[in-house]
């Protein structure tokens, strides 16, 4: 075959092959998104697992008209536009690809409203070109995007979905991972028109409390809380007690720099914290939160963005390490105390 370039279709759905694994992938994106552009309220609606339909709406900035082609477009991006903001990104998103991947593989509209614009415009894209048609529209200041029929041209990636219902569960654990996130923002969820979570927002106070709801108060009853400062690292959250720990590693939310992370060098600095008083059947349960320079880490790894890489990734092993030893040994001589005493 003589080389040709791509069809922008089909160059774009071969990059939502790398990030747009499941309806929740598409939920993950989507919600980084509103939280980026400001959003404070984000109301999810997802129908048959999210297969049928994603809707995800907020109240954040918006994208004007003239910006909403480019919103769809690859390798468009209001959040880096050099090397040195790759360097130290402040922003969920950089990469300019999830839009475009996802109406790639999808039936999608953008419709938004900037506070500053009359109107609100819709915007989707059609074609091999993926040409963006643009229609008013009515919605009030923030921003809708609607993706249906997920994987409706895309019969491999369709064959590969599980049942609604655990399609539908994977979402609420990337709500979940959200929530745990940004006390501050309302989430909303919804699936087949039924409310099924609902977080307030909260004050950091109120902290909590959220975590309760998300993570069960048999986690918040138990867990010690920690806060660490040492050479600009920062460890806070909490962690529970051996005999708190679940069966299953369902309760395990790492954050670094507000991103959730599956990070294996931190997994581990986190089971040696426990030593060996963790019994085969127990896993380490926790919420914490690590916080470093952003020039610090490397988010760019991964296409969806679950891995990391530090640039002191000794100091920054040590100091989880040490860091929750200390809370769980802590938390071990108080019982001791309270038991002799
Ligand atoms: P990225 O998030 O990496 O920039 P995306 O394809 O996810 O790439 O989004 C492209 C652009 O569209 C963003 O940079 C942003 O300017 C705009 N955008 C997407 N979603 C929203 C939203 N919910 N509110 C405001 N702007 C948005
Ligand atoms: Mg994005």
């Amino acid at each position: 075959m003589p080389i040709c370039l791509l069809p922008i279709s089909l160059a774009n759905q071969i990059a939502a092959g790398e990030v747009i694994e499941r309806p929740s992938s598409v939920v993950k994106e989507l919600v980084e998104n509103s939280l980026d552009a400001g959003a404070q309220q984000l109301t999810i609606d997802i129908e048959k697992g999210g297969r049928r339909r994603i809707r995800i709406r907020d109240n954040g900035a918006g994208v004007s008209k003239e910006e909403l082609p480019l919103a769809l477009a690859r390798h468009a991006t209001s959040k880096i536009a050099c090397l040195d903001d790759l360097e130290a990104i402040q922003s969920l998103g950089f990469r300019g690809e999830a839009l475009a991947s996802i109406s790639s593989v999808s039936r999608l509209t953008l419709t938004s409203k900037p506070a500053a614009q009359e109107q609100a415009w819709r915007a989707w894209v059609e074609g091999r070109d993926m040409q963006a048609e643009l229609a008013p529209a009515s919605h009030p200041d923030g921003t809708t995007v609607d993706v249906e029929d997920l994987f409706f041209n895309t019969p491999a990636r369709r064959k590969f979905l599980r049942t609604d219902k655990t399609e539908f569960n994977h979402i609420d654990e990337t709500i979940k991972r959200i929530a745990l996130s940004r006390f501050d923002v309302r989430l909303s969820l919804n699936h087949n028109q039924k409310n099924v979570r609902n977080y307030p927002a909260v004050t950091d106070d109120q902290a909590i409390e959220r975590v309760a709801k998300v993570v069960g108060a048999a986690f918040t009853d138990h867990a010690v809380a920690l806060d660490v400062e040492q050479m600009g690292l920062r460890l806070w959250g909490w962690i529970a007690p051996q005999h708190a720990c679940r069966h299953q590693a369902d309760g395990q939310y790492f954050y670094v720099n507000g991103r959730m992370m599956r990070d294996r060098m931190l997994n581990h600095a986190i089971r040696q914290a426990y030593g060996d008083t963790l019994g085969d059947d127990r896993v380490p349960t926790y919420v914490l939160y690590l916080q470093l320079a952003a020039t610090d880490v490397d988010v760019n790894v991964h296409p969806a963005k679950h891995e990391v890489r530090f640039q002191r990734a000794r100091e920054v092993h040590d100091f989880v390490l040490q860091s929750a030893r200390q809370a769980l040994r802590s938390r071990a001589s108080e019982s001791d105390e309270t038991h002799t005493g």
